[in-house]
């Protein structure tokens, strides 16, 4: 059996930070739990272009395509933003994106509890939040045409478009309900079936889509009623399908009910490969964070807990993803905290690497 494959982008600022922190992992699961990868290492955004005039090499494409999984630090740098748009280190990301046709972006809300306090909300509507946005990625208004602006009766019109077709909903929908098999079986759809033929179609479609999935209990709601309800009661989600727009600012929603950007993932996923596994690239969802690049003061828990999310869908290892997430609780529980997860007067904040140490010690001790 050959081992699993793993490509390590690690891009710009805190991104070369946060992903040594994974890999230590990686080194312990090979070390005590027996299974090897396959790593590669390359270049994106900034770097890349520093070292290949471009953002992301057409052979750093090429082996994207190839690896079980990819998993990206972070992109961007101010070095960078005068940069013409065609290169900027985001056109890598969206390259990636886009070649690999990552139609369902993952964005889980998971409120670990002892972290609760850092909520813009009540505790008792967060404690225990665990919900899991699925955001349809490579179609939607963001792409549809006729786009652009242009005059029009001596005033300027602007004009987006907003197109989906019926296997671009499934797909989507597909993915959503293979994810809520795995978890508490409810999937809630959003669009704005009142106002939008194209969200009438949405809603018929993952109807339909339903029937293959009789076991999870399919609920539709408008997607601003669901924004209310994301702040209301974000309990009562497992979880959620919906389109590129409203998924854009659902998600963002959900992700500020936890608390900080420092600990969440994201994992995009694909059409299934040959191993019957999708294609998928994990990432945190922070920038480059340059205001405390080089400094030692990342928190790499959302890359690690990204990784955990490659464990769980591109590797079929539950349960080391599970052990993985538990361990990251249990270093929060313990107090360890980087700067970012600092409210309290007194508490010392650890290092990037001594955090991902404490992850290790917690490993070691959950065998
Ligand atoms: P950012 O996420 O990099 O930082 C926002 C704030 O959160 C900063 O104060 C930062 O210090 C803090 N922060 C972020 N991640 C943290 C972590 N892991 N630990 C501790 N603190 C953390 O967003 P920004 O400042 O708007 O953007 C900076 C650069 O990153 C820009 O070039 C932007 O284009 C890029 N960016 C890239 C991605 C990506 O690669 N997916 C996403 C967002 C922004």
């Amino acid at each position: 059996m050959t081992n699993p494959s793993l490509l390590i982008l690690p891009g710009d600022g805190i991104g070369q930070e946060v992903m040594a922190e994974v890999r230590k992992v990686i080194d312990w699961i090979g070390a005590k739990r027996g299974v090897t990868f396959d790593v590669s290492e390359d270049l994106v955004g900034g770097a890349a272009y520093d070292k290949h005039g471009v953002p992301l090499a057409d052979e750093t494409m090429a082996k994207a395509q190839e690896v079980d999984a990819v998993l990206l630090g972070a992109v961007g740098g101010p070095q960078y933003d005068d940069l013409d748009f065609s290169v900027k280190p985001e056109r890598g990301l969206l390259r990636l994106r886009k070649e690999m046709d990552l139609f369902a972006n993952l964005r889980p809300a998971q409120c670990f509890d002892a972290l609760a306090d850092f909520s813009s909300l009540k505790k008792n509507i967060v404690s225990g939040l665990d919900i899991m946005i699925v955001r349809e990625l490579t179609s939607g208004v963001y792409f549809g045409e006729p786009r652009g602006i242009s005059e029009v009766d001596g005033q300027r019109v602007g004009v987006n478009t907003q197109r989906y077709t019926e296997e671009e909903i499934e797909r989507g929908a597909r993915a959503a309900f293979e994810l809520a098999m795995k978890r508490d079986k409810r999937l809630c759809s959003m669009e704005k079936a009142n106002v939008m033929e194209s969200g009438i179609l949405w809603r018929d479609v993952v109807t339909e889509v339903s029937k293959d999935y009789p076991e999870v209990e399919l609920s539709h709601m408008y997607a601003d009623n669901g924004a209310m309800q994301l702040v209301r009661a974000p309990k009562q989600f497992d979880v959620i399908y919906t389109d590129n727009l409203f998924g854009d600012i659902l998600s963002d929603c959900a992700a500020m009910l936890t608390g900080s950007l420092g600990m969440l993932p994201s994992a995009s996923l694909g059409a299934p490969m040959e191993n019957g596994l999708p294609k998928a690239m994990y990432e945190p969802v922070h920038g480059s964070a340059p205001d405390i690049a080089g400094e030692g003061k990342a928190n790499p828990c959302a890359c690690i807990l990204s990784f955990a999310m490659a464990l769980r869908y591109s590797f079929d290892m539950g349960e080391e993803a599970d052990r993985l997430e538990a361990a990251v609780e249990k270093v929060l529980a313990d107090g360890v905290r980087t700067g970012d997860l600092l409210n309290e007067e007194g508490v010392k904040p650890v290092s990037t690497s001594e955090m991902g140490d404490a992850v290790i010690a917690a490993l070691d001790a959950s065998l």
